[in-house]
């Protein structure tokens, strides 16, 4: 058994190839999106995460492309400072911990980068269908020939369509906090200097913050949005930003000007993936599309890294037999996941956006205790 199949090239798709290849498998990636994409917010890569890729030789990478903000201000409806903290960013927590801060495309790059020469990235394809028999996997893609693999991993992220394809719709493991949030990166037009800003509107907010460098501020709006009310189409989905942020003041009509001209806007649900298995036959789940925690947790790399290297473990440990890996990997996983997914009540708690001693005291300490939950052999 060598050839395995990997759909999604971000975080966890990456990461999974490194670690299966440097085990002795064949690992083919296939990405939907025509080059690697750009976009998304900072991310953190924190604990057992960290065991993963200082393994990999990656650590100093990360670490001298990591965020550098200073602190971060809370602003009123006029743009007025209401508390603001030295010590922390609400993105990344306090300072002087082990944790790195990082933009998801600034990690996404390096770990491609990572990537012997000859592992095959396709990109601009997808799966349509998979066909599976005693010997493995028949795949067929929208637009290269069908192929034959051992294995086949979905690492493609929280709506991922191995999910649906293998294991069933979306409303059976999709759990919605039914808010929506739209990142995307804007040219610095408010002079922001290695800081981060939260402004609240009294009923909507959005969070901005420079990017290394301090030439482009990325923005996240964030409102109360049913899973269904979001349009698939890029155009129709920042109509409803606007219609949505449009009231806001401050500096907001021009950070929405700023968002058509956007080259990386995203859109996504703040949801969880809850499964009872991530495993079926010869197909695996990863990542979010597997066990995504939300942005609430702020947890979602870290599950993916971990993730990726407990499954190429596992497969590793009985190469020949797959059902006995998966299953091990399951059974790995289950608690730290479990534990990781819980940190999205507290977050929730009103406190999280109001009282800054509640992060440091409630937050915090749960997420270091989370960050951790999970045994991993064979780091070295
Ligand atoms: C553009 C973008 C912006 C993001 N912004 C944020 C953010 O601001 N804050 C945050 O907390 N998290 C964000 N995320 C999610 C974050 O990256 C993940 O929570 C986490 O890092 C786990 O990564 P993952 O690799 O499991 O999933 P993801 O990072 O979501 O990656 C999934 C990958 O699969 C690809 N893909 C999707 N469908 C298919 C398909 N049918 N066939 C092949 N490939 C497919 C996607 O293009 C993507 O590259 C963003 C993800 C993306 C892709």
């Amino acid at each position: 058994m060598k050839d395995i199949l990997i759909s999604g090239a971000s975080i966890a798709g990456p990461a999974l190839a490194w670690w299966l290849h440097h085990h002795g498998f064949a690992p083919t990636l296939v990405e939907k999106a025509p080059a690697p994409r750009p976009g998304g917010h900072a991310i953190d890569i924190r604990g057992a995460a960290l065991d993963v890729v200082r393994a990999m030789g990656i650590e100093d990478a990360i670490r001298d492309r990591r965020t550098q903000m200073k602190g971060v201000s809370k602003l009123d409806a006029d743009g007025n400072e209401v508390w603001r903290s030295e010590e922390m960013t609400i993105s990344g927590g306090s300072f002087g911990k082990q944790a790195i801060e990082i933009m998801r495309d600034d990690l996404s790059r390096i770990l491609l980068s990572a990537l012997p020469d000859d592992i095959e990235i396709i990109y601009g394809d997808s799966v349509v269908s998979l066909d599976e028999a005693e010997a493995g996997v028949a795949v067929s893609f929208e637009k290269s020939p069908a192929r034959r693999f051992d294995l086949v991993v979905g690492a493609d992220g929280l709506g991922s369509a191995m999910r649906k394809l293998v294991f069933g719709p979306d409303e059976r493991f999709l759990h919605p906090f039914d808010v929506v949030l739209a990142p995307y990166s804007a040219p610095n037009i408010i002079g922001l200097e290695d800081w981060q800003l939260t402004y609240d509107s009294g009923t909507d907010s959005c969070m901005i913050y420079t990017a290394p460098g301090n030439r482009d501020l990325r923005v996240c709006f964030g409102f109360s949005a049913k899973l269904g009310d979001v349009p698939a189409d890029r155009a129709g989905q920042m109509a409803l930003v606007r219609r949505e942020c449009g009231h806001m003041g401050w500096h907001v009509p021009e950070l929405l000007d700023a968002m058509e001209q956007s080259r990386d806007f995203y859109m996504g649900p703040m949801a969880q993936v809850r499964m009872d298995r991530w495993t079926r036959s010869r197909i695996a789940l990863v990542g979010d599309a597997a066990y995504c925690p939300s942005p609430l947790t702020g947890q979602g790399t870290s599950l993916a890294i971990v993730g990726a290297y407990a499954l190429a473990w596992e497969l590793s440990r009985s190469p020949d037999d797959h059902a006995a890996a998966f299953a091990r990997y399951e059974e790995r996983m289950r608690p730290f996941v479990s534990r990781n997914q819980a940190i999205a009540e507290l977050t929730r708690d009103p406190r999280f956006s109001e009282d800054p001693g509640y992060y440091v005291e409630v937050i915090e300490p749960a997420m270091e205790a989370a960050e951790y939950a999970v045994e991993l052999e064979g780091l070295g």
